[in-house]
């Protein structure tokens, strides 16, 4: 008897169905012994790939998860050859499996997964380990990301296919056409000797002679893409009649204007046989004119290579590609599709479970969107769509986040839905249309967090208050006492506790401002003035670092003049602390454009372009050799950036590795 089959066993089985060879060993593998663990631990979004990849006739490869485990499908595992790395490749790390061109396919799955834009790569030259040897392999192929179910990468999914004998002959050609433009025969003994030279080339070759191209030679290549007919003797149009529509034109502008052409992927309808179906078929050839001893044209040497198995392959791939890009985002996306004319509202089944209900009837936008949605959300939603509607206000663009009760199991969700409203000729909205996806896990996660820092920095905040109350009660006993000793040392408690509290302060503020209750207490204020009265405060506290100062012009702002004095603080600290003891850090201010822009330069250790972009978000550090040591927590440039965004200015770095960085910010000045 089977041993019992759990329930949650069966919730995987169907996807690991079939796949011939390669679904056979990926059910039968030990998946405990990676990182993945076994099937019934997989997410969603993993099982549908690994379900496709099994179920495609098309060759394509999966590298999933941080350790980049790999799977494959039948279809690939020729381009193993015999003796590499099949079977072992199944289930292990890509950097274990790839050593000899890791670093060529590495930073192109890093790209894919960090977000950036599909790879597709053309008959890239791939050297593989297989038949016993490093062989020169060509593959056009597409490296794509493949979220997880919270829309994070998942994995990156390669669909690739081998090209190498099309390279091989598409070089075969070149040379072909080389040796004719070397010897444009003149004499007679020349063009026999050229012709022998056809007849035997790889390349499909025929001359056409005279304005009626009549096929004057055929070589046995040529024969063979057309077989069993009788082209000798023939002009083109009674020998090959199809022509007439694609090549025709081209064959004459050739003859009569003694132009050569090179066409790539030309497609051409063609009968493979005689009598046979009209295929759709696609060539690369060239056609050179030939000419007679008065050097005028007299016929047209043909050089042709059939393409049609790599085009169809290459439209195979895209489909295939887009295919599975359908199916992950059916998999967790719901769409609606309201029709204001019409008054009528259509769901799919997912946006249905979405908003909690299962019944297969009509819904309506009043009775089952706005009374779903949380009482406390429902006035801003409203709001938002009414933006939507406005075409000049939105153009019709719909984001927007907000919370659902299940109308039938009255479960809280966390929604992200996305849309378009189109408009008529008179800007008057008809359709609106868009996805809806469930964020709840993320958000619900997100204000676990929040709502931690914001108690665990609220809690701290008493206590740090009595202990700075306290040490300044000693320094000032220690300052009537005279003791130096103890003066000293409170002072540097004291500095340490100011550090804290600004951490503390720090977490606060990103509580406050990822609550949304971030308050800005405008005024006006001369920027010369703050900057002035910062680098002092900061230099005279600072013995490691020269701090200079250049005044500035007059520059009015209206801002919240201690939120700007902390981002100035903050980029003066950091400057301090990323750089070498013993530089020089420049604080310049400007006006440019009608707004007002602050520099802060340092001769520090300077920070890569790929970390540049991600600086200034939340939690974000550099980490290398020299940063492990200096202490943070990569909020500092994060509530830098949320202030002054929120003052609509702009921030952002200019750096040189080795050299240092210098850290701008702008804000719009308003006439008083
Ligand atoms: P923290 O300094 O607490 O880590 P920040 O948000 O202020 O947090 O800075 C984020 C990261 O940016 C730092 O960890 C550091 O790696 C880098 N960084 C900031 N300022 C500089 C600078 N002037 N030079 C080099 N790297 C810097």
């Amino acid at each position: 008897m089977p041993p019992p089959v759990s329930q949650q066993q069966l919730s995987y089985h169907p996807y690991l169905e079939g796949g011939g060879e390669m679904g056979q060993l990926t059910r039968g593998f030990d998946w405990s012994s990676t990182v993945i663990g076994t099937p019934e631990n997989w997410s969603q979004s993993l099982l549908t790939t690994v379900s496709i990849i099994l179920n495609s006739k098309f060759p394509m490869f999966l590298w999933w998860g941080p350790e980049l485990i790999q799977f494959y499908n039948d279809a690939y595992r020729p381009s193993f050859g015999n003796d590499g790395k099949h079977p072992t490749a199944l289930g292990q790390k890509g950097a274990a499996c790839w050593p000899e061109i890791w670093p060529v396919i590495k930073p192109l799955i890093d790209q894919v997964m960090a977000g950036g834009e599909a790879v597709w790569h053309e008959d890239q030259l791939i050297p593989i380990y297989r038949n016993n040897k490093l062989e020169d392999v060509y593959w056009t192929f597409n490296y794509s990301r493949v979220n997880n179910e919270t829309g994070k990468p998942g994995g990156v999914l390669v669909i690739c296919t081998e090209t190498t004998k099309q390279i091989k002959a598409y070089n075969d050609l070149s040379r072909a056409k080389q040796a004719l433009e070397m010897a444009q025969a003149e004499s007679e003994s020349q063009r026999d000797r050229l012709k022998r030279f056809f007849m035997q080339a790889p390349a499909g070759i025929c001359i056409l002679n005279g304005p009626d191209l009549v096929f004057e030679l055929v070589n046995p290549s040529y024969q063979e893409l057309l077989p069993g007919r009788n082209l000798l003797g023939k002009p083109i149009l009674e020998g090959l009649p199809e022509i007439k529509e694609n090549v025709w034109g081209i064959l004459q502008d050739v003859y009569h204007n003694d132009k050569s052409f090179e066409g790539n992927g030309v497609h051409v309808p063609l009968a493979r046989y005689i009598g046979g179906p009209i295929e759709d078929r696609y060539f690369n050839f060239i056609y050179q004119p030939r000419h007679n001893a008065e050097g005028l044209v007299d016929g047209i040497l043909v050089f042709v290579f059939e393409v049609t198995e790599m085009i169809n392959a290459k439209n195979k791939l895209e489909k295939e590609q887009h295919k599975l890009q359908m199916a992950m985002i059916a998999a967790d996306l719901g769409t609606f599709d309201r029709d204001l004319e019409k008054g009528t509202l259509e769901w799919d089944e997912r946006c249905r479970a979405l908003f909690g209900i299962s019944h297969q009837e009509a819904v309506t936008f009043e009775d089952d969107f706005l009374n779903a949605i949380h009482p406390e959300d429902t006035g801003r939603v409203k709001d938002f769509i009414n933006k939507v509607f406005i075409k000049t206000v939105s153009n019709g663009d719909y984001d927007i986040q907000f919370r659902t009760i299940g109308k039938e199991d009255q479960k809280l969700r966390w929604i992200r839905s996305m849309g378009k409203a189109t408009f008529d000729g008179q800007d008057k909205p008809v359709r609106f249309t868009g996805t809806v996806l469930d964020i709840t896990e993320q958000k619900l996660n997100e204000i676990r967090k929040n709502d931690f820092i914001a108690m665990v920095s609220h809690e701290l905040k008493t206590p740090l208050t009595t202990v700075k109350a306290y040490v300044q009660m000693l320094m000032a006993k220690s300052k009537k006492n005279e003791d130096d000793f103890t003066l000293a040392a409170l002072n540097k408690v004291n500095k340490q506790v100011k550090k804290m509290t600004g951490m503390i302060n720090g977490f606060l503020d990103i509580s406050r401002l990822e609550t949304g209750k971030i308050h800005l207490n405008k005024t006006y204020f001369l920027l010369h003035d703050l900057l002035k009265e910062t680098v002092e405060e900061l230099a005279s506290a600072t013995q490691s670092h020269t701090i200079s100062f250049m005044a500035c012009e007059t520059i009015n702002l209206y801002a919240d003049a201690e939120k700007i004095r902390q981002v100035i603080n903050n980029l003066i600290s950091n400057a301090i602390k990323y750089s070498p003891k013993g530089k020089l850090i420049e604080i310049a201010c400007q006006q440019i454009d009608g707004m007002a822009q602050v520099s802060i330069k340092d001769e520090g250790m300077g920070i890569k372009q790929q970390d540049k972009e991600k600086l200034f978000e939340r939690f974000y550090r550099v980490e290398n050799a020299h940063t492990s040591t200096i202490s943070g927590f990569g909020i500092g440039l994060y509530l830098s950036a949320e202030i002054i965004q929120h003052h609509a200015g702009k921030i952002w770095v200019e750096s040189e590795i080795g050299k240092g960085s210098t850290f701008y910010f702008s804000l719009p000045i308003y006439p008083r």
